[in-house]
């Protein structure tokens, strides 16, 4: 089954919900960056988190970045979605190895530490959107509670999360956000808070063999649940030759010409999917002559 999100609205549409099954996604993002079982759940989460708010995103050219930095061994991370709801990431630090929590749970807030969560929205307007909160809990979801609370003014429930394998390949990975409109009415509200101190783990609930729609059906399946569509989900990394070239020639002259002096090649590292590209003496000559 490859990787999607399930929209639906519920109560009246006085609700929506966003259900995503992500785990070839993050398995993918595992593959480029082999992160340590705790980076890949950091990472995991996030990308998970992004591609539900990619999906949010109205016209084709939007662009949302989440960074999360803080003063952890990981470091923090990027990543990035589109509303076609294809995502990259990377963390600044993908092998961290510490202990696990009591629970015996990944330590994703150890591993982060204090810091910030930013989220930067491209809308094609002058300036982006920018709303920035601290790490409230740094094991994601919280995180992304507060900033829809905080920066949106929306009252949100998010759970998301990722299983390891002992292979440390992605076994599960998904999460959904329940948001409310303000048309919600007390009795839905209080229906779903309850709901939220009972329903099971998103993982143990991919675990089980539930679908998105299962898992609709776990959460708001007593307040006649619409489904509305089905979202496809990838990694999917957009860098290519040309792009980098770009890049290098944004360093300006002196330095490429530096570069020919000294190193007589260059080259660039894409942090979304691990690859180089190299620039030859020749090729740095080629750019010089074509400026
Ligand atoms: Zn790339």
């Amino acid at each position: 089954m490859k990787d999607y999100i399930l929209r639906a609205t519920f109560a009246n549409d006085s609700g929506r919900i966003f259900v995503a099954d992500t785990r070839e996604t993050v398995n993918q993002a595992f593959e480029y960056h082999k992160t340590s079982p705790v980076m890949t759940a950091a990472l995991g989460r996030t990308l998970t988190g992004a591609a539900i708010m990619g999906s949010m995103l109205k016209s084709d050219d939007d662009l949302l970045t989440v960074t999360i930095k803080g003063d952890g061994p990981g470091a923090g991370l990027t990543v990035t979605a589109n509303n076609k709801v294809q995502v990259k990431g990377y963390t600044y630090n993908p092998v961290v190895d510490i202990p696990l929590k009591q629970n015996g749970k990944l330590d994703v807030a150890g591993a982060l530490g204090f810091g910030t969560m930013t989220i930067i929205k491209d809308l094609g307007l002058k300036e982006p959107y920018v709303g920035q909160i601290p790490l409230v809990s740094g094991e994601i979801a919280e995180d992304l509670t507060y900033y829809f609370a905080k920066s949106e003014q929306v009252p949100s429930a998010v759970s998301l999360g990722v299983l390891v394998d002992r292979d440390y390949t992605v076994k599960q990975s998904g999460g959904f956000i329940i948001q409310l409109l303000p048309s919600a009415d007390e009795e839905v509200i209080s229906k779903l808070e309850e709901k939220m101190k009972t329903i099971k783990s998103v993982t143990q609930m991919l675990e089980e063999g539930m679908d998105c729609e299962q898992i609709l059906n776990e959460t708001v399946g007593d307040m006649e649940p619409k489904i509305l569509d089905r979202i496809p989900v990838e990694y999917y990394c957009n860098c290519d030759r040309e792009r980098v070239e770009k890049a290098l020639i944004s360093v300006g002259r002196k330095e490429l010409e530096d570069i020919l002096a000294t190193d007589k090649q260059a080259t660039l590292h894409c942090h979304f999917c691990n690859k180089d590209y190299h620039f030859s003496e020749e090729d740095i000559k080629n750019i010089l002559e074509r400026q």
